[in-house]
């Protein structure tokens, strides 16, 4: 895996990464109880470039399953 700014491959090991607010939002996307709902796909896991700071974030894996599956028919 390499730094997508600098390149570099000098990365760290993955770390928990907690964010309230920074999620993508697909609308409509799971049955709810009455109405379908949105599924909310926020970074969970962070690697930082420790040759020039950049943060890459990666969703989590639950969420990136539903993704994967698709949305229910
Ligand atoms: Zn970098």
């Amino acid at each position: 895996m390499k730094c997508p700014v600098c390149q570099s491959e000098n990365l760290s090991d993955e770390a928990e990464y907690a964010a309230f607010e920074n999620t993508a939002r697909f609308r409509d996307w799971e049955p709810g109880v009455l109405q379908w709902k949105d599924l909310a796909v926020g970074a969970e896991r962070a690697r930082i470039c420790l040759d020039c700071g950049y943060l890459l974030l990666f969703a989590g894996g639950a969420k990136l399953e539903k993704l994967r599956k698709g949305r229910p028919a």
